[in-house]
């Protein structure tokens, strides 16, 4: 996770022979310096995965985009949304894909599935190489069964805790249609509704969750790691590996299928999913 929260989001998902960026939501210099933090150039890069069009998930990628010619995968009412508001529209490499496909890139097999939220077309992913799998919901009202179903077979998922339902409703900045729309069935999963899909994937392959896109002023890392520990010990499940992803950081590094995670290395030999 190169940095995740309500103010911007972009991740980085490689194997030995493909490295892709999923959302560019932070700017590019940001993308770029976290890049290389994990040993990895933006001329690397095989391709940017957008979830949707909104800013905290797209808005450093015009600048990204100028500089360098990485072919963008979007849906095709993400891709006009984005052309449109971002200045995206000199940008030529599109690589469009209807919501519900599967493809590769490299190695790298992508299952796209929609998602519930205000966007155009919002979807989440899940990644396979190998044996290895990963699921990416940000970004969602409330997990349909179809969501949960495609997510069965992911080892690590990254999955939104936005806010604590408590703090949302206390919270006096925010006017109480913007907190409907938060908490509506398009908007974002608190830590009891992230905690509640999580436990629904229990008996699937899961050994890892990472927390992410935390609100600003409505959430803590604490909070959130807290309602969800405290929802996997009722379920029995002690031994799944819980991290909360921070929006000023990078994460660790987590290789899928294996529960221990490094640090990254800065020649980026390792691979995030063993060699198939
Ligand atoms: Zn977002
Ligand atoms: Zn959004």
């Amino acid at each position: 996770m190169l940095g995740s929260g309500s103010a911007g989001n972009s991740a980085l998902v490689a194997t030995n022979h493909c490295k892709i960026l999923v959302d560019g939501g932070l700017s590019a210099r940001q993308i770029a310096l976290r890049l290389e933090q994990c040993g990895v150039t933006p001329e690397q890069l095989d391709g940017v995965l957008l979830t949707h069009e909104h800013g905290d998930h797209v808005c450093g990628l015009e600048v990204l985009c100028r500089k360098f010619d990485v072919p963008i995968y979007a849906n095709s009412q993400t891709t006009e949304a984005v052309r449109c508001d971002c200045s995206l529209d000199r940008h030529r490499n599109w690589r469009i894909f209807r919501t519900g496909a599967e493809f590769k890139i490299c190695d790298v097999t992508v299952q796209t599935f929609p998602v519930p939220h205000d966007a155009v077309d919002p979807v989440g992913f899940a990644f396979f190489a190998g044996a290895s799998g990963l699921g990416f919901i940000t970004d969602l009202g409330y997990a349909t069964k179809m969501i949960v179903e495609r997510l069965r077979q992911v080892h690590t998922l990254v999955i939104e805790t936005n806010h604590d339902e408590k703090l949302l409703q206390a919270d006096i900045h925010r006017p109480w249609p913007v907190k409907q729309r938060i908490q509506s069935r398009h908007g974002h999963l608190s830590n009891s509704a992230a905690a509640t899909v999580i436990e629904e994937l229990l008996p699937g392959k899961i050994d890892r969750v990472v927390l992410g896109h935390l609100s600003r002023d409505c959430n803590t890392p604490a909070l959130a790691l807290e309602t969800v520990r405290t929802a996997l010990n009722k379920s029995g499940k002690i031994d799944i590996e819980l991290f909360c992803a921070t929006q000023s950081e990078v994460s660790p590094r987590f290789c899928i299928g294996e529960t221990q995670r490094g640090d990254f290395q800065p020649t980026f030999e390792n691979a995030f999913f063993p060699a198939a």
